[in-house]
C-alpha cells in the first residue's frame, strides 16, 4: 500500500514524539467526507445515506459524517444512540436495528422519539407496542425481513438461511397483519440487509430488485403506505486485497435509478446504511516492530500491538493492505536481523499463536526493528471490534489528524 506523504509524516511524527514501543490508530476523515459527497451527487435525492456507526463509533467519524450532511445514523444499541446524540445527531436522524433490543432500549427509543425502529420479530413488535401504549405514543417502524435469497460474492451474508435477523420472508406476508394490528406501531416499510462487503454492484442491485418485488407484493395485498420506506441496509464492499476492483458507485447509482423507474417507485423513500464503505479508508492501524527473528527459515516480525488492537484480518481471514514506515532507530545490537524482500509472518505481542496482524504471511521489501508496521483500510471494524482487554495490554491511542 502506498501511504500519502501526509499520512506517512503523521505516523513518523507520532512515532518520534513519545517513547518507543507504541501502537496507535491514525484517523483522517477526508476520505469519508468525499465518499459522502460522492454518494450524494451520484444517488437520486430520495435515497438517504445513513452511517452504520458500528463500523467506527469514534466521535470524529460521527462529526465528520454529520458535517458532510449525512442523513443520519444507524444504531444497534442504546450506547450508540447516546454517542450519536452527543455528537450532534437529532433523534429524527436515528434508526435502530438489532436482533436483541432490550426492553430498556426499546423504551429509550420510544421516549427519545427516534425516527425508525427496525422490528426484527413478532416478540419485539409486541414489546415495543406495549411500551408505546403505556407512554401514549406511536412509533414508526420498518419490518426487517430475512430474505430467501443470497447475495453472490459477499464477505458475509445474513440471508438465504436460518437467521436471528428479521422475520423470514416466507412467514412475513402471513404475519404482517399481526404487526399492522398493533395500534401504537406505524409500519413505514421494509428493511432488508442481506450481505456485507459486496464488491460487485450488480450483485447488490439484484438484492434491490428482489426487495422491490417483495414491496410490490406487500403493496398489492395491503396498502402502498405500508412500503413508503425501503431500507437496503449496508454492504458496499472495500477492495481489501487491492485487486483494483473497487465497488462501482456509478454502476450502482444508475442501476438503482433504472429499478426505481421500472417499478414506478419515484414516490418512495430509500435508505442505505453504510459502514465499511464510508469509514474503512479513513483509518490506519500502526504498531512498532519490536523484534525480527528467523524461525525454521522464515522471518517472524513481532509488533508491539496485535489482534487485541486490530482483530479483523485474523478473525475474518483476510489480509489488509500494509506498509512499513522506516524510522531509522539505532540498532539494539550489531547483528540484529531485518527483513529484506522476503515473506514474513506478522505477529503481535500476545501469548497466543492466533495473534497476527495479517491473515497470511506477506512479502516485505524492507523492515527493521523500530519501524512502524501500518495496516490500511482500518477505519472500519478496527478498534471497537477488537478484544482490547485481552492480556491487559495498553489500548492503542486513536489519533485524529485535523
Ligand atoms: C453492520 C450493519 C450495517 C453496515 O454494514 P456495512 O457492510 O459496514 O456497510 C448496516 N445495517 C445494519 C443493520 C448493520 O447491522
Amino acid at each position: 500500500m502506498r501511504l500519502s506523504s501526509n499520512i506517512e509524516k503523521v505516523i513518523r511524527d507520532i512515532a518520534a514524539s513519545g517513547s518507543s514501543g507504541r501502537s496507535f490508530y491514525v484517523y483522517e476523515l477526508t476520505p469519508m467526507v468525499s465518499k459522502i459527497a460522492g454518494l450524494r451527487s451520484a444517488l437520486p435525492e430520495r435515497v438517504e445515506i445513513f452511517y452504520a456507526m458500528k463500523a467506527n463509533p469514534h466521535p470524529a467519524f460521527l462529526r465528520a459524517a454529520l458535517d458532510a450532511g449525512i442523513g443520519g445514523v444507524e444504531i444497534a444499541s442504546i450506547g450508540e444512540g447516546k454517542k450519536a446524540i452527543e455528537a450532534g445527531f437529532s433523534p429524527k436522524q436515528i434508526v435502530f436495528t438489532g436482533p436483541g433490543k432490550s426492553p430498556e432500549e426499546l423504551r429509550w427509543a420510544a421516549t427519545t422519539g427516534i425516527r425508525l425502529v427496525h422490528i426484527e420479530s413478532l416478540t419485539e413488535a409486541h414489546r415495543l407496542n406495549s411500551i408505546c401504549s403505556e407512554l401514549g405514543t406511536t412509533q414508526n417502524i420498518l419490518i426487517r425481513v430475512n430474505p430467501n435469497f443470497q447475495v453472490h460474492g459477499a464477505q458475509a451474508t445474513f440471508s438465504g438461511d436460518s437467521s436471528k435477523f428479521g422475520i423470514d420472508q416466507n412467514q412475513f406476508l402471513d404475519k404482517l397483519h399481526l404487526i399492522i394490528a398493533l395500534s401504537n406501531l406505524s409500519v413505514q416499510g421494509l428493511h432488508v440487509y442481506s450481505a456485507s462487503g459486496v464488491l460487485v454492484a450488480s450483485d447488490l442491485l439484484e438484492n434491490c430488485r428482489r426487495v422491490f418485488e417483495l414491496a410490490s407484493v406487500v403493496s398489492e395485498r395491503h396498502h402502498v403506505d405500508l412500503c413508503k420506506v425501503i431500507d437496503f441496509g449496508g454492504g458496499f464492499g472495500i477492495d481489501y486485497l487491492e485487486t483494483g476492483a473497487d465497488f462501482s458507485l456509478p454502476e450502482y447509482a444508475s442501476g438503482l435509478k433504472a429499478l426505481i423507474a421500472r417499478y414506478g417507485y419515484e414516490d418512495r423513500q430509500f435508505v442505505l446504511e453504510l459502514g465499511r464503505y464510508l469509514a474503512a479508508d479513513s483509518g490506519w492501524y500502526c504498531s512498532e516492530i519490536l523484534d525480527i527473528k528467523s524461525s525454521l527459515g522464515v522471518k517472524q516480525v513481532v509488533c508491539q500491538g496485535g489482534s487485541h488492537h486490530f482483530r479483523r484480518p485474523v478473525a475474518l481471514k483476510i489480509n489488509h493492505p500494509t506498509s512499513i514506515v522506516s524510522i531509522g532507530r539505532p540498532p539494539v545490537f550489531e547483528e540484529q536481523e531485518e527483513v529484506v524482500d522476503e515473506e514474513a509472518f506478522i505477529g503481535g505481542a500476545l501469548c497466543n499463536s492466533a495473534d497476527k496482524l495479517t491473515a497470511e504471511p506477506i512479502v516485505i521489501q524492507h523492515a527493521r526493528i523500530g519501524d512502524i508496521f501500518v495496516v490500511g483500510l482500518a477505519g472500519a471494524y478496527g478498534y471497537s471490534m477488537s478484544h482490547l482487554d485481552f492480556l491487559s495490554h495498553e489500548r492503542p491511542e486513536e489519533v485524529v489528524v485535523p
